[in-house]
């Protein structure tokens, strides 16, 4: 193997710790905005969140939680939810699943090169990668979103980019990831793909000492 890829949200960390806290100030701005009860919008949208329903998920959490949508809140979604959404960048730190840091350092150790491959918006992909302290692991991080236009998985176009950037086979790499769906659509391409609860085979593929 030349190439060892990662997905970021739920392989490499667990995706919840960091939307959990944008959710809390986004249910307070609501709650203080249109007196909604914090905890139940709150708990709605981790149900949501949870179903991995994200289409208008905060119209759905309100709505859920028995409350009508005001006539203002489409205006408050644009201008207030979304942009903090995307753009806050949460000042507690995230962590990695234990494994990860040696893990990586051994795979680099072992002279393969490492990317990250992600879907999502560039500025919240970029926090949550700053939040893990990851990028100096990576020789290249792809997120989707930083492509015009975008490339999401299971898109294959970003998987035969790294192969094209690497200048590898398709059987020189092998990905890492939560979604059989997404992140497995690798291998129509040939590249190898294991779930992350796997990780542990990692060791056996790439003969490095547990
Ligand atoms: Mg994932």
């Amino acid at each position: 193997m030349k190439v060892v890829g990662f997905d970021l949200d739920d392989t490499i960390y667990l995706h919840w710790d960091y939307e959990k806290i944008l959710f809390d100030t986004i249910a307070k701005s609501i709650e203080y905005k249109f007196g909604f009860e914090k905890e139940k919008v709150f708990a709605e949208m981790q149900k949501l969140f949870d179903a991995k329903d994200f289409d208008r998920l905060f119209d759905k959490a309100v709505i859920n939680s028995k409350y009508e949508l005001p006539e203002e809140w489409d205006e408050f979604v644009t201008s207030k939810i979304l942009p903090f959404y995307r753009n806050h960048k949460p000042d507690s730190k995230l962590k990695p699943f234990e494994w990860v840091n040696v893990l990586l350092s051994q795979i680099r150790e072992k002279g393969c090169k490492l990317v990250l491959i992600t879907n999502g918006g560039a500025k919240i992909q970029r926090n949550k990668i700053e939040l893990l302290n990851l990028s100096n692991h990576f020789d290249k991080i792809y997120i989707s979103d930083e492509f015009n236009p975008p490339m999401r998985k299971p898109d294959l176009k970003i998987f035969e980019k790294v192969l094209e950037d690497f200048n590898v086979k398709a059987n020189e790499m092998i990905y890492i990831g939560d979604s059989m769906e997404k992140d497995g659509a690798c291998e129509k391409l040939g590249i190898k793909f294991l779930l992350f609860s796997d990780y542990k085979k990692l060791y056996e593929i790439l003969d490095i000492a547990q």
